[in-house]
């Protein structure tokens, strides 16, 4: 049973430069409680799709449906993961504040806010450095409590953007093993993009290739071809 559907995606980019087809007619599923990753080399429009998916970029053409309802704005049930957990932790605010965050825009009472703070802080394994500053912790450590920020709202959907891209071999193996165990425990479907088909198989149900770089359609280009 699929809970995302993309039907016929479509974006294009306008620059100057001309039209940039990043993401061209894609269709796919999402199972429920899958783990699906999408691989291609850089360029290939998996950031685009993803921000299309996650409702922050309008398509040009084609739909985004979750549950069935079409996708015009960030949903509530989707949360995101980027690369950059250093740009996407509040550096003001402690790691259970930071974690808190996403509840308290929400409007949830605050001893529910703890609860959930503390079981994603948990999940995360996390518990024993609530009170310190994101700066205060290795690269890893800051992606963990990224994730636990995405998953303290308990979405249904988790969208990841090259998370792990960032830090060195030995956190990229604990963070992959913690993302499977976290995956498990609470039955999210995750959409997980990399450009390493190795991660890609290692965490994946399914994996899904974005082959093509994007097609670049320029006007009114003239082409000098050689005389016959
Ligand atoms: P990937 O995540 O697979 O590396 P992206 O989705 O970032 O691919 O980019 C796909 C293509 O779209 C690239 O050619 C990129 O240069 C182009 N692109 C991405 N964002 C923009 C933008 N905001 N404006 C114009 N072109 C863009
Ligand atoms: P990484 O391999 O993610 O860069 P480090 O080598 O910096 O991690 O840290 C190794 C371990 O030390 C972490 O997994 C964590 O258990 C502990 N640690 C690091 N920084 C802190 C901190 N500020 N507070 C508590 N424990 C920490």
């Amino acid at each position: 049973e699929a809970i995302l559907s993309v039907r016929g995606l479509r974006k294009v980019y306008h620059s100057d430069g001309g039209d940039i087809e990043a993401v061209r007619d894609l269709t796919f599923d999402l199972g429920r409680n899958e783990l699906t990753c999408l691989v291609g080399p850089s360029g290939a429009g998996k950031t685009t799709l993803l921000k299309c998916i996650a409702g922050l970029l309008e398509p040009s053409g084609g739909e985004v449906l979750l549950d069935g309802v079409r996708v015009t704005a960030p949903p509530k049930n989707m949360a995101v993961v980027f690369q950059e957990y250093g740009r996407s932790l509040f550096p003001w605010l402690r790691v259970a504040e930071n974690v808190e965050l996403p509840l308290k825009n929400a409007g949830v009472p605050k001893a529910e806010r703890a609860a959930q703070v503390a079981e994603a802080l948990e999940s995360v394994g996390l518990s024993h450095v609530p009170r310190s500053y994101p700066w205060q912790l290795s690269g890893g450590m800051q992606q963990r409590v990224a994730i636990a920020r995405a998953i303290a709202y308990q979405p249904e959907v988790l969208l990841m953007d090259e998370p792990f891209a960032a830090v060195d071999a030995q956190t990229r193996a604990d963070l992959e093993d913690l993302l499977r165990r976290v995956r498990e425990r609470l039955g999210v479907t995750v959409l997980f993009v990399t450009h390493d088909i190795d991660e890609s198989v290692y965490l994946g149900s399914r994996v899904i290739i974005l082959s093509s770089s994007p097609t670049v359609i320029q006007e009114d280009v003239v082409v000098d071809l050689p005389e016959q």
